[in-house]
């Protein structure tokens, strides 16, 4: 079974474009082209989420206090950069559990209904 298998028919019919807009088991899911059920990247993808948020925003709170520290230091870059930094680690926070889930993890059954 490859993680682009759907877990209600075993049909492989997801890519990894389409495992990466499936979301986490807090999201509706993704609609299986052969069975019409919804599959959502499950729980390993769902903690990776949350463990790299959380390391993302811990970053970004640490550069925003620490980056005045750092002026004369061989670190003022983080100062001089601070913005950046920040926009960079915000744009991961969304990509990298999204490549993650393109990549990795296993299909689940979504839990949340569509309403
Ligand atoms: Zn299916």
């Amino acid at each position: 079974m490859s993680i682009y298998n759907c877990p209600h028919c075993g049909e492989k019919s997801f890519n990894p474009w389409t495992k990466a807009n499936a979301g986490q088991l807090n999201s509706p899911g993704k609609v299986c082209q052969k069975c019409g059920r919804r599959a959502v990247n499950g729980k390993a993808a769902t903690i990776f989420n949350m463990v790299f948020s959380i390391i993302c925003f811990a970053l970004i709170v640490v550069v925003y206090l620490n980056a005045p520290k750092t002026a004369g230091t061989p670190y003022s870059w983080i100062d001089t950069f601070e913005i950046e930094i920040n926009i960079g680690l915000i744009l991961l926070k969304f990509l990298v559990p999204r490549l993650a889930n393109a990549f990795f993890f296993k299909l689940e059954p979504a839990i949340i209904k569509n309403t």
